[in-house]
């Protein structure tokens, strides 16, 4: 069996705004092995990118708080790190590719000035070296005529090209966990294909371990081993991506998994999950999902359903799996 790299336990984010608290993630747990490319699906809200922040460290305090949980990063819990030991492990044990290139990416230097920066930080190269390696890397990720465009700046890249230095960046320092939230979201359809790709093309030849981030459950079918469905601020299914897609348990699974464009069906239609995600200031009791979903019963609307393993393997937290 391999080994964990990363386990999340029971992790709670929740942010003290003037309007009141947010719980943005509650109780969150799963683990990610050596190797394994794990997809976090949800739509925009569901806690999907703080979950990623807070293994990062990110979540600026205040207004967030980390309240209560462990994430166990090759068994340490980051959140007794030191601040020092946290920038030590940022780029060179755990990296991440963002949404935005631009924001991301700082527009006064050239490429070769910000990923030589890291290299030579982390790794004590001299700047010859530095700028050696970042050709390479350039020339890794498919960036054309790497030598010319080494001394380039952000905006003289296209989208596609930005996310592809970002991706130089983030492998610069031979990290062995990539977390990469929603890399694909703001380019074009037929770049963001590419774009995941190369991804995950990158980690089976470095050997590296994934967190996919998305709101899409088509984009992570066909490149990630497993997969970790969240609903405004909980998991609510996780297992095997063949088992979720073959038979998932929760209705909201379902209900993503009928949103996605599929050749294999004689419907012209697709048909959206009814209604919209719940307010994270107010949330319903019970389960946060009842609201939009066709089979809510009475307990749905008082007891939030518990995470249970419903098949070897597949988690899922609906009071449909209590009835026996
Ligand atoms: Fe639907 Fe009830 Fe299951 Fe929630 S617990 S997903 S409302 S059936």
């Amino acid at each position: 069996m391999a080994e964990t790299v990363l386990e999340l336990d029971d992790l709670t984010v929740r942010f003290r705004l003037r309007r009141g608290d947010l719980t943005a993630v509650d109780g969150v747990s799963f683990s990610i092995a050596r190797g394994e490319t794990f997809g976090l699906v949800g739509e925009s809200g569901s806690g999907k990118s703080v979950t990623a922040r807070a293994i990062m460290r990110l979540i600026p305090d205040p207004p967030g708080e980390i309240q209560r949980g462990r994430i166990l990063f090759e068994g340490n819990n980051v959140l007794e790190r030191s601040d020092a030991e946290m920038r030590a492990l940022r780029g060179r044990h755990i990296a991440m590719v963002f949404q935005e290139p631009m924001s991301a990416l700082n527009p006064v230097f050239t490429v070769c000035e910000q990923i030589s920066d890291a290299l030579r930080t982390n790794l004590g190269v001299t700047k010859k070296e530095a700028r050696e390696r970042v050709i390479e890397l350039l020339a890794l990720v498919g960036i054309p005529s790497p030598q010319q465009r080494v001394d380039s700046y952000v905006h003289e890249f296209s989208g596609g090209m930005r996310q592809r230095v970002m991706l130089a960046m983030a492998l610069s320092c031979n990290p062995g966990f990539l977390i990469a939230d929603e890399p694909t979201t703001a380019l074009d359809v037929t770049i963001q294909a590419t774009i995941l790709e190369l991804i995950t093309s990158m980690i089976n030849r470095l050997g590296m371990s994934l967190l996919f981030i998305t709101h899409n459950l088509g984009v992570v079918a066909h490149s990630c081993d497993t997969i970790g469905v969240m609903y405004a601020s909980h998991m609510v299914e996780r297992g095997k991506t063949r088992d979720i897609f073959a038979n998932p348990q929760h209705p909201y699974t379902v209900g993503l998994l009928n949103s996605i464009p599929r050749l294999d069906t004689q419907s012209k239609y697709l048909t959206p999950i009814q209604g919209s995600v719940c307010s994270m200031m107010d949330p319903p009791a019970g389960c946060k999902f009842h609201p939009r979903c066709t089979h809510a019963m009475d307990i749905c609307r008082q007891k939030s359903p518990e995470f249970r393993e419903v098949a070897p393997g597949h988690f899922a937290a609906c009071h449909l799996h209590n009835r026996g």
